[in-house]
């Protein structure tokens, strides 16, 4: 018998088998998961290298590797995604929270800032409640509607708001678009919807396939949410408080003309880490 594996030994494996499936992230995903079958950090893996692995280890570190080479997502298999440095519980039946909505949040956050004061903030396809959640305990002095048409999201939503600490400010409604906030008005109304072109989710990474269809398949131009959401927004805002919305690729200016023939003023862009123009933020008037 040769001398058992080591931990480093299962993660080069691991890799390999990952790389040969066309898996970018191979080396990270395949010490992700070992980190998850130890529960223990990524920083436990490099000081504990030269150990072996328990066998009901391997047999677990093993069976996600695999499922891993199918293609379904890290945050599926490990159940969590961090989102504004927070851990967000997602399951399959959610769309994992991306880095780039992180530009919608703070762009709001800072907006929040310059305003002081109370604030009433509705989320529209609030999803695992990342943006809903992590405004909520951004701006204590907050309150937030958090909508829905998937009773699957909400119940994930709210699992994260109460394990966050946040479940008193964020009221949960299920429905389509605007229609549960039933007329009421906010200081400010997010959203990231579907804005994938539907013939384009063939085309996209294997792992959107294992993601809920309903939270990124934005019809045939993509466009299909903002053309409820810009201008039904306008109605649901105070006066002086703005709408920020995700968009795709592409899909900036024409969201902001939208805003502007809707009414919306101090229509603006802001680009992500890429410098790709991802969300798109507008003002109601005082009038
Ligand atoms: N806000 C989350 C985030 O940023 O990670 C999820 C965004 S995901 C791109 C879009 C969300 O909109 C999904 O949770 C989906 O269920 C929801 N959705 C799709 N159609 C909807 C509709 N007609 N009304 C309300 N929500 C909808
Ligand atoms: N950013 C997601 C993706 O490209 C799409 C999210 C959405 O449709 N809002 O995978």
């Amino acid at each position: 018998m040769g001398k058992p594996l080591t931990l480093i030994d299962y993660i080069r494996l691991s890799t390999d088998f990952l790389a040969r499936r066309g898996i970018e992230s191979a080396r990270l995903d395949a010490e992700v998961l070992l980190a998850y079958v130890l529960q223990q950090d990524r920083v436990y893996l490099y000081v504990h290298f030269d150990q072996p692995l328990e066998p009901s280890e391997v047999d677990a570190y093993r069976e996600l590797i695999v499922q891993r080479g199918r293609r379904i997502p890290v945050a599926y298999l490990t159940g969590e995604k961090e989102f504004y440095s927070r851990a967000f519980r997602v399951e399959p039946g959610v769309l994992i929270p991306r880095p780039d909505t992180e530009i919608l949040v703070e762009r709001v956050v800072a907006w929040a800032h310059g305003r002081g004061g109370p604030l009433e903030i509705a989320d529209i396809g609030t999803g695992s409640g990342a943006i809903a959640v992590t405004l909520a305990l951004e701006l204590p002095q907050a309150a937030v509607w958090a909508t829905d048409v998937s009773d699957e999201a909400l119940r994930v939503a709210a699992g994260n708001a109460e394990r966050l600490g946040a479940s008193g400010r964020v009221h949960f409604l299920h429905g389509p678009w605007l229609e549960p906030l039933d007329g009421r008005q906010f200081d400010a109304v997010v959203a990231n919807p579907p804005y994938i072109p539907s013939a384009e989710l063939e085309r996209l990474a294997p792992e959107i396939r294992y993601e809920p269809r309903v939270a990124l398949d934005g019809g045939q131009d993509g466009l299909a949410a903002y053309r409820v959401l810009v201008p039904g927004a306008l109605k649901a805002v105070r006066p002086g408080g703005i709408a920020a919305v995700e968009v795709g690729d592409g899909q900036a200016e024409t969201v902001a003309q939208m805003a502007e023939r809707a009414g919306w003023q101090r229509v603006e862009t802001v680009k992500d880490h890429a410098g790709i123009d991802r969300v798109v933020v507008m003002e109601r008037g005082d009038g």
